[in-house]
């Protein structure tokens, strides 16, 4: 314990187990006096060194990357239920999977979750590796980054995708640093260059002002989180005939605690799920004006989204927030009223099917991608529509 400079090494019931701090700088590795720690390269093929090419040979993944095949899903779930960008994933994968000639896997970790697998597979996935087990029930950091980690290392796919989603977001950059390799968040596109066999990784940088394209040529799995309702989601066919590989891992005790789940409860409807949405904007001026959001959503069965200045001012919570920092939407009917449009909002929103923007200044952006646009006051617009369509409801 005492050679690691990270404090990164303990010992339970007389074994060595290296904690998440780790940096593999190999310290420990010839000190153990029962030589039981190595420093393995788990990507060490993927470098053409390590194939034999030495020093001005090619470089990008030919030398060891064929070793390395298949598209995996991570099918993160909750109560045994797939999340729904589960199944855009494995739409999008399915594409990435013909185009590769490859295999495409889904990678279920939970308890009782055979239910779920048969969704899977009726959604795509030919194959499905089930970690059953009661530790596994409710996601927690360490014991799920340790057993994908071990399962990639078994089974080695070449290409892994996680949802950009609480979860995703916190699993995937801890199993990418156990393996060493990259990892692209937050993708919107995701396509195979053929002739390279490379995953091409595409989502937005600098505020969303470009569209950048990103690679990960040496290392195995390319590794990506992908945006919610971005994808086409995976069409169901329950004739299709899947294989469900199970298997049975060492789970360590976590060093944190599940003490309890708590459901939040104050959102009227998911804002990810919803269908129609209608957001508030710096434009309401006060916490207490987002009662004329809250009834128009009541009225349409909407949910209730936010810009990032109304959920800054404490007017409403950060969970409402869309944008770029906030949850990326795509209702059929998106309502922005009182948002300027920056950039950082569209980024969020920009690919619902149809936007009513409501603002009174005729020269705000939101309105360049506005399928209708109401230039008027907020005040008097939003509670006129909110009549009108109580009266068309009949109420
Ligand atoms: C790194 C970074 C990340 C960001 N992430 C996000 C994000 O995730 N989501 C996000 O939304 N923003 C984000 N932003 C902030 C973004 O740049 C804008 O500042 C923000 O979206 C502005 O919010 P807004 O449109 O509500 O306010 P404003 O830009 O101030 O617009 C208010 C609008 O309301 C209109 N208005 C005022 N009164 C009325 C009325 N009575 N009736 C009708 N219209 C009225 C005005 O004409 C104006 O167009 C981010 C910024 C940065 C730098």
């Amino acid at each position: 314990m005492s050679t690691c400079p990270y404090g990164a090494i303990v010992v339970r019931d007389g074994v060595a187990v290296l904690l998440d701090n780790c940096t593999h700088c190999g310290a420990c590795a010839g000190e153990c006096p029962a030589e039981a720690i190595a420093i393995e390269e788990v990507n060490a093929e993927t470098r053409p060194e390590a194939a034999g090419e030495g020093e001005g040979g090619a470089a990008g993944p030919e030398a060891g990357a064929d070793r390395w095949r298949g598209v995996w899903v991570f099918a993160e779930q909750r109560r045994g239920k797939p999340s729904s960008v589960v199944y855009e994933l494995l739409g999008e994968g399915r594409k990435l999977a013909d185009d590769l000639g490859e295999e495409l896997s889904a990678v279920l970790l939970g308890h009782n979750v055979d239910d779920a697998a048969n969704e899977l597979i009726a959604h795509g996935a030919e194959k499905v590796y089930i970690v059953d087990d009661p530790a596994l029930a409710d996601f927690q950091d360490e014991p799920y980054a340790q057993v994908i980690t071990e399962l990639v290392q078994e089974y080695k796919p070449s290409i892994f995708l996680l949802g950009a989603t609480t979860i995703g977001r916190s699993l995937g950059p801890r199993v990418a640093a156990r393996l060493r390799t990259g990892l692209t968040a937050d993708c919107t596109g995701l396509a195979i260059d053929k002739e390279k066999r490379l995953l091409l990784q595409t989502r937005p940088a600098f505020g969303g002002n470009i569209m950048a394209t990103i690679l990960c040529p040496d290392r195995r799995p390319q590794m990506a989180t992908v945006r919610h309702k971005v994808m086409k989601r995976a069409a169901r066919d329950d004739a299709r005939r899947g294989e469900i590989i199970r298997l049975v891992k060492e789970i360590l005790p976590p060093r944190a605690r599940l003490v309890r789940v708590v459901e939040e409860t104050h959102q009227m409807v998911n804002l990810a799920e919803a269908d129609i949405i209608v957001s508030g904007g710096r434009g309401l001026g006060k916490a207490e004006n987002f009662r004329i959001i809250e009834d128009l959503a009541r009225v349409l069965g909407a949910a209730v989204g936010a810009s990032r200045a109304a959920v800054d001012a404490g007017w409403i919570p950060y969970a409402h927030q869309v944008g770029q920092t906030g949850k990326t939407v795509c209702p059929k009917i998106y309502i922005a009223c009182g948002i300027s449009g920056a950039i950082q909002h569209l980024a969020g929103m920009g690919s619902s099917d149809i936007i009513v923007a409501i603002n009174k200044d005729p020269s705000a952006p939101i309105f360049n991608v506005a399928t209708y646009g109401i230039v008027g006051d907020l005040f008097e617009v939003v509670p006129a529509l909110t009549a009108e369509l109580r009266k068309s409801a009949g109420d």
